[in-house]
């Protein structure tokens, strides 16, 4: 088996949560293929702000919200993500005995976007605007075979959402949305671990969400989470055989969301 795991930014910031999440992470490296990718938009802001780039934040009517990319912000963040948080991670996993690689969508081409002519924002009014799409790309093509070859030879990429455009331009793409067309790719199971134990529909958290039910969830889901749910959405139509969405902040977060015994699974049928 192979398994995708993408962990948010809260998780990286944290460093005890990140030692719970990245120890049970070797267990799975130990039996399975494993490929790890990453989120971290809030340290991006974070380090963009210190560096006197305001950044700014967008929502689209269905309810996404997303950075507004400039070029200055692609560059901010495509070193961020691929430099200090990617490195991290990268020390982190070495620490524990784990073959760490840190790449990037970037390198060898691993993530190929095409980029975003214009975006359909809501403005401050409520009002439903177009705007030019900057540096965000739409994720078309996955050099898998880098993947393969890396684990093939023991070693465990992990991996910063960053992506080479059409015209070799650096490109943000959602780590969400990078780690379900990893897992299209290598026809992986996917766990993307979060701040909460899943999809919360009136209290609850949701076990099992059918590809077909997916449409009808989108509308009741509030920023973040629908991001991941159209994600685990887009991961099973590309082959990932099953997503979970679940807590990187439990104990054994990874082995029991692959166990089924917490988070949110989605299936085709
Ligand atoms: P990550 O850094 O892991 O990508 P996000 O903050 O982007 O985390 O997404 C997770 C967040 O989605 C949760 O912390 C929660 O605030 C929000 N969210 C919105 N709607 C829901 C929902 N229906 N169920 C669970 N979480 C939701
Ligand atoms: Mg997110």
């Amino acid at each position: 088996m192979t398994v995708v795991v993408k962990v948010g930014g809260d998780l990286v910031k944290d460093e005890r949560a990140l030692d719970n999440v990245l120890g049970d992470f070797k267990g799975v490296v130990s039996k399975d293929r494993a490929v790890l990718v990453h989120g971290g938009g809030d340290i991006v802001t974070e380090i963009a702000t210190k560096l006197g780039k305001e950044q700014v934040f967008i929502t689209s009517p269905e309810g996404f919200r997303s950075r507004y990319t400039d070029r200055e912000t692609a560059e901010i963040y495509s070193m961020v993500m691929s430099g200090d948080i990617n490195k991290k991670l990268v020390t982190h996993l070495q620490r524990l005995g784990v073959k760490a690689i840190g790449i990037s969508g970037l390198d060898g081409g691993l993530l190929r976007a095409e980029r975003k002519k214009r975006l359909v924002i809501i403005d401050e009014r409520g009002r439903k605007r177009a705007i030019d799409g900057g540096y965000t790309g739409r994720i078309v093509s996955v050099e898998s075979s880098i993947l393969d070859m890396l684990m093939n030879s023991g070693y465990t990429p992990v991996v910063a959402p960053v992506a080479l455009g059409d015209e070799y331009e650096i490109l943000n793409v959602d780590g969400d949305r990078a780690a379900a067309h990893i897992a299209g790719a290598l026809k992986a199971t996917l766990v993307l671990l979060t701040d909460v134990e899943g999809v919360i529909l009136d209290g609850r958290v949701l076990r099992l969400v059918k590809q077909h039910e997916v449409e009808g969830l989108l509308k009741k889901l509030g920023p973040g989470m629908i991001t991941k749910v159209y994600a685990a959405n887009e991961a099973l139509s590309l082959g990932a055989p099953r997503v979970v969405i679940s807590s990187g902040l439990k104990d054994h977060p990874i082995t029991s969301a692959l166990s089924g015994e917490v988070g949110t699974s989605f299936m085709a049928s």
